[in-house]
């Protein structure tokens, strides 16, 4: 099936790729260009238009738009959540509902802005009913994420919640077993604390939370000594 061909120019545009055919040819299909292109090679803003026109898991079909990510593209601090929720794929913002403002706070307090860290999740597309992602869209999308940290190049990545924690470090290992020390994603250090969303449901559990944010501000600024 051939996407639609304002989505296919735009990316293909973003990409600095002329699309020259000879007259009568039939259009090339769209799954054999994207599978063409990995996201390893774009820059900032290509990265973000393949993004935007991607297709490659059936979240296309349901979302009202793409979430990218949000913040300082050259920030110290990456953070990681699940997928965007209803009113994150309304607004293609990443964390705008309750748990959003939560995790501003927690941000706040170690001196973080929105516009200082960068906020980005494993899916760029909402699940419908905001299902756990499925194995083979996390894996569409991984290339997304793992350019993302590439381009950005934080000097901590915060994981927040199971499924960020467990799909970034590959493994089954619970949560409460992850947070409290120090992971590495390659050359990257990687700090797992809970999602917002749950500690709104546990509040008890935000003291352990402030503990993993000291211990990533630790990390962050050992990593300028
Ligand atoms: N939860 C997430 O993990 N990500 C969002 O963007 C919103 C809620």
């Amino acid at each position: 099936m051939i996407q639609s061909e304002h989505q296919r120019r735009a990316y293909l545009e973003a990409l600095g790729i002329d699309v020259w055919l000879p007259r009568g040819q039939a259009e090339p299909e769209a799954e054999v260009l994207e599978a063409t292109i990995t996201a390893d090679s774009l820059d900032w803003s290509e990265l973000r238009a393949a993004v935007a026109a991607c297709r490659r898991c059936r979240l296309h079909e349901s979302r009202t738009q793409t979430v990218f990510g949000v913040g300082n593209p050259d920030a110290d601090w990456m953070i990681v959540g699940e997928a965007p929720g209803a009113e994150e794929d309304r607004r293609g913002e990443p964390f705008v509902g309750r748990a959003g403002k939560l995790l501003d706070e927690m941000l706040r307090a170690v001196g973080h802005g929105r516009d200082s860290v960068f906020i980005a999740n494993i899916l760029k597309c909402r699940p419908p009913n905001n299902r756990d992602p499925q194995p083979d869209e996390s894996n569409e999308c991984r290339g997304y994420l793992e350019r993302q940290i590439e381009l950005i190049q934080p000097r901590i990545i915060l994981a927040v919640g199971r499924i960020a924690a467990q799909l970034l470090l590959e493994t089954d290992t619970p949560v409460g077993r992850l947070r409290g020390s120090r992971h590495q994603l390659g050359d990257t250090p990687l700090v797992v604390t809970y999602h917002p969303a749950y500690l709104l449901r546990s509040p008890s559990q935000k003291r352990k939370a402030w503990d993993d944010l000291c211990l990533a501000m630790r990390i962050a600024t050992e990593v300028d000594a």
